[in-house]
């Protein structure tokens, strides 16, 4: 208890917007909600290929239009907005990680309720992001 605190943050903001858009089967917006919830390497450290989104953030694959997965808009240093994106596959290993760590701190879950977040999360590391 306590440690999940800043996990269970971000968890309510994207659980909102989940809401806010419309309850129907795996959304694009859950799924980009669960894209946001995958922890990204420290901004500062990516290379300028990984920073303008042409690399994988995390194992610096040069993407494709079809592998790359749009992570989304970050604040990066200086105040420049970065676009990262990584490949499927990192994708994937990513958010089984993070959804074995989801069910284990979130309330929904720990109380077998419905959860986008888990949904999504599910979708996102059997199939990626498609
Ligand atoms: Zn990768
Ligand atoms: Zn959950």
């Amino acid at each position: 208890m306590g440690a999940s605190t800043v996990v269970g943050v971000r968890r309510i903001t994207a659980t909102v917007e989940a809401f806010v858009a419309g309850e129907t089967r795996t959304s694009s917006s859950a799924e980009a909600s669960a894209l946001a919830l995958l922890p990204l390497p420290r901004v500062a450290s990516l290379s300028g290929l990984q920073a303008r989104g042409a690399a994988c953030v995390w194992c610096q694959t040069r993407l494709t239009i079809e592998t790359a997965v749009d992570l989304g808009e970050r604040p990066g240093p200086s105040g420049v907005t970065v676009f990262p994106r990584g490949c499927d596959s990192c994708v994937q290993r990513l958010a089984a990680r993070v959804y074995r760590i989801h069910i284990a701190n979130c309330r929904a879950c720990l109380r077998n309720q419905p959860c986008p977040d888990r949904r999504a999360l599910r979708s996102l590391a059997s199939e990626g992001a498609r």
